[in-house]
């Protein structure tokens, strides 16, 4: 498959430099242009910082690099291993401010990513190991105001750079265990990438780049709560390679932007025209979230229409019953109810997958842990009920 690029913005740290702005960098001090891939795949295939550990470097390029603020821009805060194998990263950014980042050994319920097992026949692996699906954050918080969801209740507090988003995965290969790879990048955590646009198209061309991370770009999953001009853009940029996926989470206007304010911007109609647009990639299909609320939007005729409105999409939906957000009275249907919804979409032909977490566990999602800190300082008022922004 050829690599498509898109245009970038310049970048913003040393971190996030690719390969041929290494080599501008590099010719610019009088070292010749090779030396820009060697400089790349030292911190983002081999996970060296340091320059000093070079070792192929000459050592006035070492010591001048070392002028370069190439470290870690993250420090792991909390490592909270779960008994079912999932792990939290509450990574702690150098301004103090607090992000996380989940791994999840692929096959366990709570695994979000687009490509499921039995899709990875085609997938050569030299070693028996474990993979991985990783979740990370773009910004600080989420200006998106969806009423049940952490982030959306703390806020934006900033958005990620390139080298903060593409850090995390580089942190989850170090801090994962030897008989694991990171091989599935889900964009789930806090943040809605695509209001960090230039920022996640650095990060995407950064972690798929086959001198770095080398990720494929099917195994990128990158979640939207529909940010319309934003989705056509990273079709065009991307060729449809990166997996999209959309939280819809309801099937009228009404009750989506109740739910989630953005819809009275991007109503589900224009929503649907986009997905309609995006340039899926024979045989992939688009992901369509839906978090189950009790009296929300569970009710049986809405899977009715969510098929009806789904229909002519390649897509399939994952489930997610909804995680209990401290303060909030809302909550998931019990679990006949989740099944009972799955099973109508499915008697209408839709693929309808459950995603269960356990909420007692870590493993309950993106979007919970940072809260913790976050709870202390916010007051949350959830009686004001409707729209949440
Ligand atoms: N901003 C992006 C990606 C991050 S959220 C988006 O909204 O798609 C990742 C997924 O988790 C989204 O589908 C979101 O709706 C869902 N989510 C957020 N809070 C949740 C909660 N409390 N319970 C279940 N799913 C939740
Ligand atoms: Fe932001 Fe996504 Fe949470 Fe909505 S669900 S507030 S878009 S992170």
């Amino acid at each position: 498959m050829v690599a498509i690029r898109p245009t970038l913005a310049a970048p913003k740290t040393a971190l996030e430099r690719l390969p041929e702005e290494w080599a501008d960098v590099l010719v610019s001090w009088g070292e010749p242009k090779f030396r820009g891939i060697q400089v790349f795949r030292w911190i983002h295939q081999r996970g060296v910082f340091d320059p000093a550990q070079m070792t192929d470097l000459p050592k006035s390029l070492r010591e001048r690099l070392a002028k370069e603020d190439l470290a870690l821009p993250m420090e792991v805060a909390l490592f909270h291993r779960s008994s079912d194998g999932t792990r939290k990263m509450l990574l702690r950014l150098t301004d103090g401010k607090e992000v996380e980042s989940v791994l999840i050994p692929q096959g366990h319920v709570g695994d979000l990513a687009a490509v499921p097992d039995d899709e990875d026949a085609d997938v050569e692996e030299p070693r028996a190991r474990t993979p991985i699906s990783q979740c990370i954050s773009t910004q600080v918080g989420c200006a998106m105001g969806c009423v049940f969801c952490a982030s959306g209740v703390a806020g934006l507090k900033r958005h990620m750079n390139a080298g903060e988003i593409v850090s995390q995965v580089l942190l989850g290969r170090a801090r994962s265990d030897e008989h694991e790879r990171v091989r599935n990048v889900v964009f789930m955590g806090m943040g809605e990438p695509l209001h960090n646009y230039d920022a996640v198209a650095r990060a995407l061309v950064l972690l798929t780049h086959p001198e770095g991370l080398a990720l494929s770009t099917r195994r990128v999953t990158l979640s939207t709560s529909g940010l319309v001009p934003q989705i056509d853009r990273l079709g065009q940029d991307f060729g449809g390679q990166v997996q999209l996926a959309v939280s819809l989470h309801a099937v009228d206007n009404e009750k989506r932007s109740a739910l989630m304010p953005i819809n009275r911007k991007h109503p589900i109609e224009e929503l649907m025209e986009a997905l309609r647009r995006y340039p899926l990639p024979k045989r992939r299909r688009i992901t369509i979230e839906y978090t189950l609320i009790a009296g929300k939007n569970d009710e049986l005729r809405d899977a009715d229409t969510l098929s009806k409105l789904l229909r002519g999409i390649p897509v399939k939906v994952n489930l997610i019953p909804m995680n209990p957000v401290d303060g909030s009275p809302l909550a998931a249907p019990d679990y006949s109810g989740v099944d009972a919804f799955q099973e109508r979409l499915r008697s209408h032909g839709v693929a309808a997958f459950v995603r269960r977490t356990r909420g007692d566990d870590i493993a309950a999602a993106c979007g919970q842990l940072a809260l913790h800190g976050e709870k202390r300082r916010l007051r949350v008022d959830y009686s004001a009920g409707g729209g949440g922004s």
